[in-house]
């Protein structure tokens, strides 16, 4: 109640008060300062204050993919563009509830669709993966505070590379699954060594980025269930509502935000 009020008599005050407060904020930040200073009033989450401080100290940030920094599920794309789209739908979304193992989902679903790696590049030609709402705001502001950026999904890399490529992330940055293509570039399977094809690999994924790159606060961002299973290791796991709201995931979430501007926002205030 009382850090929404505050919330709300800085929404009303000048700007440059505001900015005042902001740069004051810069050097003196803490979970309440930041939560003080952002707080809309109806904020929700189970630390908002403590994941709005990782994510302005965080050396590292992990994006989920689709339904995330994507409009879509990729593979329902995928499987739209095949003709298969009913059948790969229902078993995402058993996968997505938990009724599946994840691989088992993901060798079903790509044993329905077989896809060639010509039909991936005409679709991604055709119609190419559309960004959220902000994020791409978002990644830039986190590149200009020198914070890395990692994409770690369980969608397909060749279908992600386009996308990381928009946003300025290398492709050493993206964890994902693999589509394995024989000589003629007909589908031949997929790698079963990456973390993300099975269950809890998103922690499993962080675990090794985190090892590999001696982070100290990474934060996680997604719109699913198996997201916020990557805290830990992420200090802090901030569920993302922009694209589909899931309320499993918004109980889980340490922050929830419907858009990645309020994010934006913590981002901008670290100093340089
Ligand atoms: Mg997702």
């Amino acid at each position: 109640m009382f850090v929404s009020r505050i919330g709300r008599a800085l929404s009303s005050q000048p700007v440059s008060l505001i900015c005042r407060q902001c740069v004051c904020m810069m050097s003196t930040a803490s979970p309440d300062g930041l939560y003080k200073l952002l707080d809309t009033g109806d904020n929700v989450g189970n630390s908002i204050p403590e994941a709005m401080f990782s994510l302005y100290n965080a050396d590292a940030v992990c994006f989920d993919v689709d339904s995330t920094v994507i409009n879509e599920e990729g593979i329902d794309a995928l499987a739209e563009y095949l003709g298969k789209g009913e059948e790969v739908a229902e078993l995402t979304k058993q996968a997505m509830d938990g009724d599946t193992k994840f691989q088992d989902a993901l060798q079903m679903r790509l044993d329905i669709m077989k896809p060639s790696k010509s039909q991936i590049e005409t679709l991604l030609d055709e119609q190419p993966l559309v960004l959220t709402d902000g994020v791409a705001n978002l990644v830039k502001s986190l590149h200009e505070k020198n914070v890395d950026v990692w994409l770690v999904s369980g969608g397909f890399r060749i279908m992600i590379e386009p996308v990381a490529e928009i946003l300025n992330i290398p492709t050493s940055h993206i964890v994902a699954n693999q589509i394995l293509f024989d000589d003629n570039g007909e589908y031949k399977g997929f790698d079963k060594d990456e973390p993300t094809s099975r269950d809890m690999g998103k922690p499993k994924a962080l675990e090794q980025i985190k090892a590999k790159n001696c982070y100290e606060t990474m934060v996680m961002v997604g719109d699913g269930a198996t997201d916020a299973q990557a805290k830990p290791p992420a200090a802090a796991f901030i569920g993302f509502g922009g694209v589909v709201e899931r309320e499993a995931v918004k109980e889980k979430a340490d922050w929830f935000v419907l858009s990645f501007d309020d994010m934006t926002k913590i981002v901008r205030m670290r100093p340089n």
